[in-house]
């Protein structure tokens, strides 16, 4: 397998090392490393301290801001939102996190960044694998030509379909590479872009088309044409805008997309017989022990004039923001979702048992959405069966490998830091852990023409396609071009490093693939080449 792998990968061209943050000349010991997206658990849980809110002090809020008129929002979407949570109560983490990210009035994604500036490398506030080494989208595209491959080389009805694409670079390193196998690459009908960020799309289209290509607009979403091989690229803002055919091989990849979905928070209280509900007053009906409910967390404003200290922000996370303009309060009753979402799925049911109260629980409606979805394009659905599952999906992020549910993952990332994620709305990137066990749950449960694979680590992913060979050939050509090499080497071993800084461990990759009673595992999850 190893030697397919290589010989494919040392087929693509070389380009120039797409590593942001290090200048050439500069050595190891002194190139800055910015944040990746990762979990820091300790600081997460000082962020996410919750408090009950209690009617008193929803009056006593309800007050100080009548007194205080004249407060002011960090953003104008923190404005938006405190107007909102005013008429409404209290919203949803889930809510939150979907203004905060993709709102028109200035979401992260969508027009909050001053011009010029973008989310990603150095100057931007995270890196991510495609920024960091062109071999990662190299190897990616190398797994989708494998799958090709093994599903029987066929010569028409591909799709590529990239969910949060970010500046474009890996769909970019994936056709550079895929290119080089013109049987495939003649394959391919269209490539789908899924994208939410106007200003990313335009990043997108100039990579991949070339800045005068025409880039027109239709009620689907935006066309042009790609670079390589003329293959038409659509745009659409949401997965449901891409058609879906029987006849259709879809690709799907979506490297931390996920983890920038919605999440909603639960915590699991003891409800004492008095504060329980009594379906009627007859004293044969008297509850006398107390109930294990769901409470979901909710977002409301801090009080006004609040400071770091008086909010408990930790000072790691307070240097680069105001005081929060919101803060998690549970939720003193039921609400419409806590009554069904931590219902969903047994793994979720399991925690009354398995950890009591005080149990904290995070749901991603969104990403059993996206999952079901992969999951029909591939096997088909009732509205749209197909004689024959095709096509694969892989889906790379960080969250637990070991089917743990996240718990009190939301983190706020600014400029390479950790900031509240509850501080200046819509200029702080918002990122939660991946529940990749229900991932798979999804997946299968929406078709039995599917079957997943992993999740595994990223490190072991990547080495299992031969990142090593491939930085190998890469390193022989920097030559003697100075600091290059060290570069090169410094990129791919971060991909793989298994350390706290690295990214081999934390970050996971899963396959959804069409269902052969596992007799045949992909490549990178301890298959091999099938030709
Ligand atoms: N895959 C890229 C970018 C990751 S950042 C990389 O690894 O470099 C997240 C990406 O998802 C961005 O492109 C962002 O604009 C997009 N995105 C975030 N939420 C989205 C949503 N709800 N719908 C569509 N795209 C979204």
């Amino acid at each position: 397998m190893k030697t397919a792998v290589s010989r494919a990968v040392r087929g693509a061209r070389n380009v120039q090392l797409r590593n942001r943050f290090v200048s050439t000349t500069s050595s190891i010991s002194s190139i800055h490393t910015p944040i990746l997206r990762l979990p820091a658990p300790s600081l997460l849980k000082s962020t996410l301290h919750s408090r009950t809110f209690t009617s008193t002090t929803r009056l006593r809020e309800k007050q100080d801001q009548d007194d205080d008129d004249e407060r002011k929002w960090s953003t104008p979407l923190a404005k938006q939102l405190a107007q909102a949570i005013e008429l409404t109560g209290p919203i949803p983490l889930a809510s939150y996190m979907r203004m905060c990210l993709t709102s028109d009035v200035g979401g992260y994604y969508t027009g909050a960044l001053e011009e010029g500036r973008d989310q990603f490398g150095l100057k931007g506030d995270f890196v991510t694998s495609p920024e960091i080494s062109q071999i990662f989208g190299e190897l990616i595209g190398v797994w989708f030509l494998t799958e090709w491959l093994a599903q029987g080389k066929k010569s028409t009805g591909v799709e590529l379909i990239e969910v949060g694409p970010g500046r474009g670079t890996l769909m970019d390193d994936m056709l550079r590479t895929i290119q080089r196998f013109p049987s495939m690459s003649n394959s391919i009908d269209a490539i789908y872009m899924v994208e939410a960020s106007p200003e990313l799309r335009q990043t997108q289209k100039n990579l991949l088309c070339g800045p005068d290509a025409p880039f027109t607009e239709s009620k689907q979403g935006y066309h042009s044409v790609c670079k390589y091989n003329s293959i038409p690229i659509v745009w659409t803002e949401t997965i449901k805008s891409i058609p879906i055919s029987p006849e259709k091989q879809p690709f799907i990849v979506a490297h931390e997309f996920f983890d920038a979905l919605p999440i909603h928070a639960f915590q699991l209280v003891s409800v004492p017989p008095s504060q329980q509900q009594r379906p009627n007053s007859s004293p044969s009906n008297q509850i006398t022990s107390p109930t294990l409910q769901w409470r979901e967390m909710l977002v409301s404003p801090t009080p006004p004039n609040s400071t770091h200290e008086s909010l408990n922000t930790p000072p790691s996370q307070s240097r680069l923001t105001p005081p929060p303009d919101f803060q998690l309060t549970l939720s003193p009753s039921p609400t419409r979702h806590s009554l069904y979402l931590p219902d969903s799925s047994p793994r979720f049911r399991s925690l009354k048992q398995s950890v009591g109260p005080g149990a904290l629980l995070e749901v991603c409606p969104d990403l059993s959405l996206y999952a079901s979805d992969f999951a029909h394009r591939i096997a088909g659905s009732p509205s749209s069966p197909k004689p024959k599952p095709l096509g694969a999906a892989l889906i790379l992020d960080y969250g637990p490998g070991d089917g743990t549910i996240p718990t009190n993952s939301l983190r706020g990332i600014r400029k390479h830091k950790r900031v509240s994620p509850f501080a200046e709305p819509g200029l702080t990137d918002l990122s939660v852990d991946v529940d990749f066990a229900a991932i798979a749950e999804a997946a299968t449960n929406a078709s039995e023409g599917v079957e997943v694979h992993g999740p595994v680590p990223q490190g072991v992913f990547l080495e299992l396609m031969g990142i090593k060979e491939r930085a190998e050939v890469l390193v022989k050509k920097a030559g003697k071009e100075e600091g290059r090499k060290e570069v090169v080497e410094n990129a791919w071993k971060r991909l793989v490093d298994v350390g706290p800084g690295g990214m081999g461990k934390v970050y996971q990759a899963l396959a959804i693939l069409p269902e052969n009673e596992g007799r045949r595992r992909p490549v990178g999850f301890g298959g091999d080449v099938v030709n």
